[in-house]
Formats: structure tokens, C-alpha cells, sequence
């Protein structure tokens, strides 16, 4: 196997140079940030994703950093239990813990961190440095995001819009917050629809929080600022149950952020020529499915193997497209299903619909 360049140090970058690393093919990871540059908030892991995670990361320290949900419960905006659920295997973590974990398992020379690589106009199937040299790989897999420059580039007449709903999230340190939630997973909803607002532990001392909003509605100002967020979030749910109130009014604001939430109107060839995509630079999934992260991992896996048994580049590319397109659309069907039920009134929505798509 030749030489591989990957772009891009997410979940699906470090996952596949995971497995990179296990099976001793030459690779090389390019990431844009600061190594220590790690925002972001938190992930839902169904099963599936933690029995990828456990074949490339020590079970132990994954536990250890994040959280297994016991509960889904179900609340209208005035605090009225509206369902419950069981959550089996149901787990939540950082995306900075999560990060730190699997790049644990990248020898440090194998990563250059503030590198951002370019697609180059004049050559395709080229991918540049900053400052302007080659990359040196026979093959290049991006793993560079939802809004995926290189994507872009190869594929121009894509088209991608915003969806009908944005998301502010924030992670709080708060022992009594994170004591009263136990294990369950509390999300409020609003009677005309359009509006939620989630509550999770991340661990003892730590929350992470988030509002779901349908923008056209409830409209916030084009400038995210903290200042902008924090009057966004006390206007909207001033008059909510006051688990919610109490929580918005009480935060801490620095980690808070603003998701504008993109789709592809049709998904793309997951690679052209060299380039191979992975994660949400070849799918980006709406953050409803909870199979963001879930979905990168099994990429990495699927196309590792696929490198690997095939005898060819285009075997191998071919093949991983064949097997995780299909699901990948169920994903993007599901999504907009769970889209559509959050846009309804309440009393229109199904009662007991668990924000997860499944297979
Ligand atoms: C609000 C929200 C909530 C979500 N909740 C969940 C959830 O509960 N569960 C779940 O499974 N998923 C969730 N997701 C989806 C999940 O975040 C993504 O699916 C997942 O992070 C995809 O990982 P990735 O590595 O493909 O992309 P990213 O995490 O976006 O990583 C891309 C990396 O590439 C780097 N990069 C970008 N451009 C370049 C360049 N030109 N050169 C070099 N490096 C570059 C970036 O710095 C970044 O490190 C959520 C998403 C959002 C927005």
C-alpha cells in the first residue's frame, strides 16, 4: 500500500489513522487547528458506536471520560412528564474527551497540527500545503468536515442549504446540576413545536445543555456573540419550567456556540480519482440522528478494510462506497422524519420518539 494523506484530525481523521496505525500502512494526518485547540461540545453514542470505538480505543479510559444514559424522559416546556424510555447502551461524551482519547493513538510525527490543506484549481485530484507545496501521498482520504472545502472543489455543482434548524449548545461545570439529572437524559419540549431544550451529564461536575430552534420562528440575530447567545437563550425561555429557566439564567456562557445545521440537498460520489471522503465531509448528517459520530467511525473501518482485501484503489473506494451509502441515506431519511416531528405542535408529534435515528 502506498503512501496516504489524511485530512483532517475530527473523529473520522483520527479514527481511520486509528486503524492506519494498527494495520502499518503509511499515513499522515493534516489538521488545521492548534493541537490543544479542542472546542466543541458532546456527542450521543448509540451501541453501535461504542463497539466500533472499543476496537481502536481502551474501554476503560473511554468509560472513565464519559457517561451512559439510563433514561430518556420526555417534558413539555411547563415541566409535565409527557414519556420515559429506556436507554440501553446509550452514551454520551465530550467531543474534547473523545478527541484526546483517540489521539492518543497517533505517534506525534505523524501529525502536523495548523496545516490546512487546499484543493489545488489547476490540478485535479491535487491537494496543497499552505504554503503551496504538495501533498506527498499517492492517495488522499478527507476527513475535513461537513463544510468540506475539497468537497467543494470536486464536486462543484453540489448544492448545500441550511436546515430549518439551528442549535446553541453549552457544556457548564455544575455538581448540583449534574447530581439532579442522575442518568437521564431530560429534554423539554415546546406545545407549538420548533423549540426544545436537552439536558446531559457529561460527568460529575459537568453538563452540557443545548436549545434546538426552528430559525425561521424563533429568529436570532446574524451576529453570534456570547453577549447576543446568552439575551437569545434568556428571552426564549425565560417562562420555562424552572429546571430549564434556572439553567439557562445560571450558566456560565464562555463555552457557548451557535450551530448553523447544513445539508446536502444530494449526496455525492463518496471519492473522485485519489480523493476518498469520510465523516461528514462525505455526509454531512443532521445533528437529530445522533450518527455523526457513529457513522465516521464505521467509515473508517469499513474503507480500512476495504483498503486492505482490494487489489486497487478504485476496488477499494468502490467498495466502501457500496457498503455505506445505503445506510448513510436511511440516516439522512430519518433525519428529516425526526426534522418534520420537531417542526409540528407537540400534540401532533409521535409521543414516544427517542431523538436517534436507527438503521
Ligand atoms: C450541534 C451538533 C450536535 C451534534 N450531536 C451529535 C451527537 O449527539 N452524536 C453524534 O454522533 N454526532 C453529533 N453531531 C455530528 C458530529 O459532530 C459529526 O458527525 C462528527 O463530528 C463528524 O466528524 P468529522 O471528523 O467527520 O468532522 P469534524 O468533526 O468537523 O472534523 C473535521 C476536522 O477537519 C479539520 N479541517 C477542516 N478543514 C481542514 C483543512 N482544509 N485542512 C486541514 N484540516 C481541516 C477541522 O479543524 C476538524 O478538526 C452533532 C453535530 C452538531 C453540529
Amino acid at each position: 500500500m502506498n503512501k496516504i494523506a489524511v485530512v483532517g484530525a475530527g473523529i473520522s481523521g483520527l479514527s481511520i489513522a486509528s486503524y492506519l496505525e494498527k494495520h502499518q500502512l503509511d499515513y499522515h494526518i493534516y489538521e488545521r487547528r492548534k493541537k490543544d485547540d479542542l472546542t466543541g461540545h458532546g456527542f450521543l453514542l448509540p451501541k453501535e458506536g461504542i463497539e466500533y470505538l472499543s476496537q481502536i480505543v481502551d474501554q476503560s479510559l473511554l468509560y472513565k471520560q464519559g457517561n451512559f444514559l439510563k433514561k430518556y424522559i420526555r417534558y413539555s416546556h411547563q415541566g409535565k412528564i409527557l414519556a420515559e424510555k429506556e436507554l440501553h447502551d446509550v452514551f454520551v461524551i465530550s467531543r474534547s474527551s473523545l478527541i484526546d482519547i483517540l489521539a492518543r493513538n497517533i505517534p506525534a510525527e505523524k501529525i502536523t497540527y495548523e496545516e490546512t490543506v487546499i484543493p489545488c484549481t489547476l490540478q485535479k485530484g491535487k491537494l496543497k500545503k499552505h504554503d503551496g507545496t504538495y501533498l506527498d501521498s499517492d492517495l488522499a482520504i478527507v476527513s475535513d468536515g461537513s463544510k468540506s472545502r475539497i468537497r467543494r472543489e470536486t464536486f462543484q455543482d453540489e448544492v448545500m442549504r441550511t436546515v430549518q434548524e439551528y442549535e446553541i449548545v453549552n457544556i457548564i461545570k455544575c455538581k448540583e446540576i449534574a447530581a439532579c439529572l442522575e442518568d437521564n437524559f431530560m429534554k423539554y419540549h415546546h406545545e407549538d413545536g420548533g423549540l426544545t431544550f436537552g439536558i446531559l451529564k457529561l460527568s460529575e461536575d459537568t453538563v452540557l445543555w443545548y436549545a434546538q430552534f426552528d430559525h425561521e420562528k424563533y429568529k436570532i440575530s446574524e451576529a453570534s456573540t456570547v453577549e447576543n447567545l446568552k439575551s437569545y437563550m434568556f428571552e426564549i425561555f425565560n417562562d420555562w419550567d424552572p429546571m430549564v429557566s434556572s439553567i439557562v439564567k445560571g450558566s456560565n456562557y464562555e463555552n457557548v456556540h451557535l450551530w448553523r445545521v447544513y445539508e446536502l440537498e444530494k449526496l455525492n460520489p463518496f471519492f473522485n480519482d485519489n480523493i476518498v471522503f469520510i465523516g461528514d465531509a462525505a455526509h454531512p448528517l443532521i445533528p437529530f440522528t445522533s450518527q455523526g459520530v457513529t457513522s465516521a467511525l464505521k467509515d473508517s473501518f469499513t474503507l480500512t478494510q476495504c483498503l486492505i482485501t482490494e487489489e486497487n484503489r478504485v476496488d477499494a473506494f468502490r467498495k466502501y462506497e457500496a457498503e455505506r451509502k445505503p445506510e448513510i441515506e436511511i440516516h439522512i431519511r430519518n433525519g428529516r422524519t425526526l426534522l418534520n416531528e420537531f417542526l409540528k405542535p407537540l400534540h401532533q408529534q409521535t409521543e414516544n420518539i427517542l431523538p436517534i435515528s436507527y438503521k
